[in-house]
């Protein structure tokens, strides 16, 4: 006795949506049902804007420096540096620092 298609159907898994990763470790939030949390980071989400907020507004900051060696002035091309900041994510996070520098090119003469 064979299966229909629609049986087979059936049987198929349904997809799942996932949420949206973490701008600052790129690991998967969770959806609390309100918003969606990075827990590594101590920060959640807006669904409807995506700005990132504090779980604690009374944590004091990480503030670890950025480490990237290849953020030095030139180290990627001449004329190109970065402006460097300090880890803004809660004191104690599991993830990784996030420093979010940006890069700076010197003006053209
Ligand atoms: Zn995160
Ligand atoms: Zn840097
Ligand atoms: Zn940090």
């Amino acid at each position: 006795m064979s299966e229909t298609v629609r049986e087979r159907e059936a049987r198929l898994p349904g997809a799942e949506s996932s949420n949206p990763d973490c701008g600052a470790c790129g690991s998967e939030t969770d959806f609390d049902g309100d918003d969606f949390v990075c827990e590594g980071c101590g920060i959640y989400f807006s669904p409807t804007t995506m700005a990132a907020s504090f779980l604690d507004e009374d944590a004091p900051a990480c503030g670890a420096p950025c480490d990237n060696s290849w953020h030095r002035t030139g180290a990627i091309k001449p004329g190109m540096s970065f402006e460097c900041r300090a880890c803004p994510l809660p004191a104690g996070h599991s993830s990784l620092h996030w420093t979010g520098c940006e890069a700076v090119l010197a003006a053209p003469r």
